[in-house]
C-alpha cells in the first residue's frame, strides 16, 4: 500500500521536468528489464530480514536508461508507519527527505511480503496502476518474497524470491524480468 499522496505530487514534478525521459517512457513496452547492483541486493537483503516481520519497505535509487531499462545502484529503506506483516506505507516526510537528497534519484519501490504471498496484491495493483498510470510517475516495483526465516541465506536476495512490476501505458500490469548483478565491477569492464 502507499499513500504519500503529498510527496508523489512532488515526484510528478520533477519527473514532469524530464521531458524526454517521460517520452520515452510513453513509448516503452514491456520488453525491459530491472538490473540490481550486488550493493542494491545486499541492501535489499539486509532490510527484509531485519524486519522480518513486518513489511519492510524502501525505495530504489538508481537511472533509468534511454530503452526504458531501471538500474537500480542503491536501495533506501523507510519506515512502515504501519508496522504491519501485510501493508506497508511511508511516512510522506520520510520520502520527502529522499527526494531531496536523491533529486530524480528514484526510479522504484521495494517492499517486502514476509508471508510469502508472491505476487502484487489487489491493493498492491492499484497503487501500481495509480502511480504509473494516473500519475505518470516510471517507477519500477519489487517485492521480495519470504519467509525471511532462512538462517542459512547468504547474504543476498534469491533471484526466485523477487519479482517486479510496472503498469506499462499501453499493456497495463506486467511483470518485468529482473537482473541480478554478479560483480560490482560489471560496469567498468569495457
Ligand atoms: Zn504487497
Amino acid at each position: 500500500m502507499y499513500k504519500a499522496e503529498t510527496s508523489l505530487v512532488t515526484t510528478s514534478l520533477h519527473f514532469g521536468d524530464m521531458g524526454k525521459t517521460s517520452t520515452i517512457f510513453m513509448k516503452q513496452s514491456s520488453k525491459v528489464y530491472i538490473s540490481l547492483s550486488i550493493e542494491a541486493q545486499k541492501a535489499l537483503f539486509v532490510d527484509v530480514y531485519h524486519r522480518s516481520t513486518i513489511e519492510a519497505c524502501g525505495v530504489l535509487l538508481g537511472t533509468m536508461d534511454e530503452q526504458g531499462n531501471w538500474h537500480v545502484e542503491q536501495a533506501h529503506p523507510l519506515r512502515n508507519i504501519f508496522a504491519s506483516p501485510v501493508y506497508f506505507e511511508f511516512a510522506p516526510e520520510d520520502l520527502l527527505m529522499v527526494e531531496m537528497e536523491h533529486p530524480d534519484g528514484i526510479i522504484g519501490v521495494y517492499h517486502s511480503h514476509p508471508t510469502g504471498f508472491a505476487n502484487a496484491s489487489s491493493t498492491d495493483r492499484e497503487n501500481m496502476k495509480r502511480v504509473n498510470k494516473e500519475q505518470c510517475i516510471p517507477w519500477v516495483w519489487c517485492i521480495i518474497r519470504g519467509p525471511f526465516t532462512d538462517a542459512s541465506a547468504e547474504g543476498r536476495i534469491a533471484l526466485s524470491s523477487i519479482v517486479a512490476y510496472h503498469h506499462f501505458e499501453k499493456e497495463g500490469l506486467q511483470r518485468v524480468p529482473v537482473v541480478l548483478e554478479a560483480t560490482s565491477s560489471d560496469k567498468t569492464i569495457s
